[in-house]
């Protein structure tokens, strides 16, 4: 099952989880409760450990956990699941979506398939009254639920982000590769620099999303108005922006990005509370004989930015050769479905796994209230089973040390 992992990167790609609702979906949604006269649909992402909904009609809740979910049946198997009467459906008939929950009675989930295959998520349209789906509404339900993918396809295409004005991350990663077959053909220097905002989440959760979205606008303009015209600036996910430097060395880029760092620090955004700052950590890397590509490149930068991160942020950090390995309590940034088993085995949770190292883990779960403080993690398509402590513990996210 090393598809999961793939999966998951497939989805992570479009960069939708917990995005606010679309009208783009929503019409389609709409239009697919109009066209079969149901009550229900939705656009039903799997991620490691549930069910998130990108649309709902007919549904109060955002996200359900994975055994909820009928959605994960057609992911699974990578076909359609039609269920007419889910009381007499052969497999389903039990299903906690039907005799708890939503108590469906009727289900018809469509594959969101991406152009490299990946089966991402749902297309649905359901009902609590039993219903006949012919093969013609099969074929409606297969175009309607390739709207969505287009969709999504199209919002990765869109070259440069609303919110920041920086390239996308398809765009970045375009623009750089084309930078480095440059340098390499001249032989010149080239750096980048990944870039995390620190304690973000913290920002959000004290003075609201909005004013998040306001600071994240002025932390950008801080960035382009000290980077050269030439260096190409990136968001490539939430509150990270990778910036590639022509012509620098790391040693130079490392000094821009101290210039860059300590220019985020002066900010000062206005707040009815009174003024609020904002700091990032960096970590640089230069173009070498053994960096071969883009990816490569964001690799090293990424590791130097959580050496940043974890020497205690608002720092540049540059990424050093294998003679100092990185430090086996760094987190790598990880996608992976996983789950966890306690009680003797008994009982399990799905959670997915967003940071890993030699010595813990970062567990998203749907909630934590039952997650008890010891249990066996597993990771399904690595084969991978650690005994894990609760070192924190949030409202949906966990962090774990082995042992
Ligand atoms: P750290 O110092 O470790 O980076 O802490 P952090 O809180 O910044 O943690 P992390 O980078 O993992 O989380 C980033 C948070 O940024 C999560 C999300 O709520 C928020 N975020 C991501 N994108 C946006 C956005 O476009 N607008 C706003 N307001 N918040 C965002
Ligand atoms: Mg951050
Ligand atoms: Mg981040």
């Amino acid at each position: 099952m090393d598809d999961e992992n793939d999966r998951l990167a497939a989805l992570e790609r479009y960069d939708v989880l917990d995005t606010p609702p679309e009208e783009a979906f929503d019409r389609i949604t709409r239009l697919t409760r109009q066209i079969f006269d149901v009550s229900i649909s939705t656009v039903t992402l799997i991620d490691g450990h549930r069910q998130w909904y990108k649309s709902r009609q007919g549904v109060d809740v955002a996200e359900t956990d994975l055994s909820q979910s009928l959605c994960q049946i057609a992911v699974v198997n990578g076909e359609p699941l039609i269920v007419e009467d889910a009381l007499v459906h052969p497999t389903v008939h039990n299903h906690p979506a039907v005799i708890e929950g939503l108590k469906l009675r009727f289900y018809a989930g469509m594959p969101l398939r991406t152009p490299h295959g990946h089966v991402i998520g749902t297309l649905c349209a359901a009902d609590t009254v039993p219903r006949t789906f012919s093969k013609r509404d099969q074929g409606i339900l297969a175009d309607l639920a390739q709207f969505v993918v287009s969709e999504l396809e199209l919002r990765t295409l869109a070259m440069t982000d609303a919110l920041t004005g920086a390239l996308s991350r398809r765009a970045f990663r375009e623009e750089a590769a084309r930078a480095i077959g440059l340098a390499r053909r001249h032989g010149t220097d080239l750096s980048v620099m990944m870039i995390d905002l620190d304690h973000f989440k913290r920002v959000n959760d004290t003075y609201g999303h909005r004013f998040g979205d306001r600071l994240l606008v002025e932390v950008i303009s801080t960035l382009k108005a000290n980077a050269r015209h030439s260096d190409i600036i990136g968001r490539l996910g939430g509150e990270e922006f990778a910036i590639i430097l022509h012509q620098s060395s790391a040693a130079a880029a490392l000094d821009v990005a101290e210039k860059l760092r300590s220019a985020v620090a002066r900010l000062r955004i206005e707040h009815v509370d009174g003024p609020v700052g904002a700091t990032i950590s960096v970590g640089v890397a230069g173009l070498d004989r053994t960096t071969l590509d883009i990816d490569t490149l964001l690799e090293r930068a990424d590791a130097a930015l959580y050496v940043a991160k974890s020497d205690g942020r608002n720092r540049c950090i540059r990424w050093e050769s294998p003679a100092q390995p990185i430090p086996a309590d760094v987190r790598r940034r990880v996608l992976k479905g996983g789950r966890i088993a306690f009680n003797g085995g008994r009982s399990t949770m799905d959670c997915t796994v967003r940071t890993l190292s030699e010595t813990g883990a970062g567990l998203d779960f749907i909630s934590t209230a039952d997650v008890p403080d010891r249990f066996k993690l597993l990771i399904m398509a690595d084969e991978f089973s650690r005994i894990c402590r609760v070192r924190v513990r949030g409202d949906r996210r966990i962090e774990v040390d082995f042992g």
